[in-house]
């Protein structure tokens, strides 16, 4: 029998690998020396970051969904059987149907999810951009807004660092154009000492946010809603009253992680370099559900797919991991007035934002359009 790369989750990490193994060993998968088994919960691949835009009607959301069939190589086994125990002992995981699926070298990619129940009053009361189902729910709620006060607030960890930023800029933007800015009141909050976590990205936004009269306050860590005021409390003791909530709730890895007990929150200890999972050396970690001391991103999830593709290609090999991820992430950052700029940092270099530009504002459109590319493990 050839060696069996299983898979766990068929989002952008889980693609990426799968496909990028297929380009690397064709011969070894055709032969069948080795095969490539993918898990996932759906036959829907969503391009996440679309998500962002839906809200301000700037793209239709058939446009960021494509079948995860035809995004994978046909040499790539795809099961719909979302993993419901993985035991990394054993060298298997039970999906939910019952059937048991045995490995040689397994790749967990689960992601996270946001979780608004961990907030009181959040689900019923606040808005959210970060799944399909709550950016069109904030859509159909900025249709209908005609002006008042609108609270933006993070919980922590969540993905896509500049999120925050992001969708702030554009929700000024969108006001403007609908001509109801001066009737609104935008109030960010953020939950460290700083208008964002990363100090170059805080030093470049506080004059943008004064520019365009957007109030801030820092140190604000969502605590509970208050469904019936419409007031949002921060367990360092202030609250704030709103019109529409605009939230990213806090993030948790896939309940499958924590109910095989892997890592606590659904992150697993992973290490930062070979991206093997601590202690088990044919048991590789890509994408959001690492505890990986960098940011949640796609990027981070496609550079690191990079070297874990070669170091599990080095372990089915009977090798040992040697290629070393440096913790490299590309983010862009949408900053309104049709201008973006982009933050580029690792391990060891901090990123800093260049001035917005035109230009990188269609680059970052561009991508959009080209992320089917890099899913199939071309670009
Ligand atoms: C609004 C928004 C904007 C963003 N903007 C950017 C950006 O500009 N730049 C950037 O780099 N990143 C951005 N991101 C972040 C990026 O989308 C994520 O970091 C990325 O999707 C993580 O990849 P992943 O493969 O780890 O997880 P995912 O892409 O979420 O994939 C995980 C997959 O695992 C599946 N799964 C879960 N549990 C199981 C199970 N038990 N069995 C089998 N499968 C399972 C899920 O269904 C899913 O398909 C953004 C995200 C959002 C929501």
């Amino acid at each position: 029998m050839g060696k069996r790369i299983l898979v766990l989750g068929s989002g952008v990490a889980g693609s990426i690998v799968s496909n990028q193994i297929v380009r690397k060993i064709f011969k070894e998968l055709q032969t069948g020396d080795v095969s490539i088994t993918v898990l996932g919960t759906t036959d829907t691949h969503c391009y996440q970051p679309g998500w962002l835009y839906l809200p301000f009607d700037l793209v239709r959301n058939e446009e960021l969904k494509r079948s995860e069939r035809t995004i994978l190589d046909p040499l790539i086994n795809f099961i719909i059987d979302s993993a419901k125990l993985i035991d990394v002992k054993a060298n298997k995981v039970t999906g939910v149907s019952g059937k048991i699926y045995e490995y040689d070298v397994l790749v967990i990619a689960t992601g996270s999810v946001p979780r608004p129940d961990l907030i009181p009053g959040l689900s019923e009361a606040g808005h959210w951009f970060h799944t399909e189902e709550g950016a069109l729910k904030l859509q159909a709620a900025l249709r209908e807004f005609t002006g008042g006060k609108i609270v933006i607030a993070m919980g922590v960890p969540h993905k896509c660092p500049v999120a925050p930023i992001e969708v702030t800029l554009m929700l000024d933007d969108y006001l403007r154009k609908k001509g109801i800015r001066e009737k609104t009141d935008i109030f960010y909050t953020y939950p460290v000492g700083a208008v964002h976590t990363i100090p170059a990205v805080a030093k470049w936004a506080v004059p943008v946010f004064e520019e365009r009269g957007i109030r801030y306050e820092t140190f604000f860590n969502m605590k509970e809603v208050d469904v019936s005021k419409k007031m949002l409390s921060s367990l360092e003791g202030s609250s704030v009253e709103f019109d529409l909530l605009i939230s990213i709730p806090p993030h948790r890895g896939a309940s499958v992680i924590t109910e095989s007990g892997l890592g606590e929150g659904g992150w697993i200890p992973t290490n930062k370099q070979t991206l093997q999972m601590e202690g088990y050396k044919n048991v590789f970690v890509v994408g959001d559900t690492t505890n990986l001391p960098i940011s949640k991103a796609g990027s981070t999830a496609h550079f690191s797919a990079d070297i874990a593709v070669e170091n599990i290609i080095s372990v089915v090999r009977g090798g040992e991991a040697t290629h070393l991820y440096d913790g490299k992430v590309f983010c862009f950052i949408e900053t309104g007035k049709s201008q973006a700029t982009y933050i580029s940092f690792n391990y060891s270099n901090p990123p800093v934002p260049p001035p917005p530009t035109t230009t990188v504002h269609w680059m970052k459109l561009s991508y959009n359009r080209l992320y089917w590319l890099t899913a199939r493990g071309i670009l």
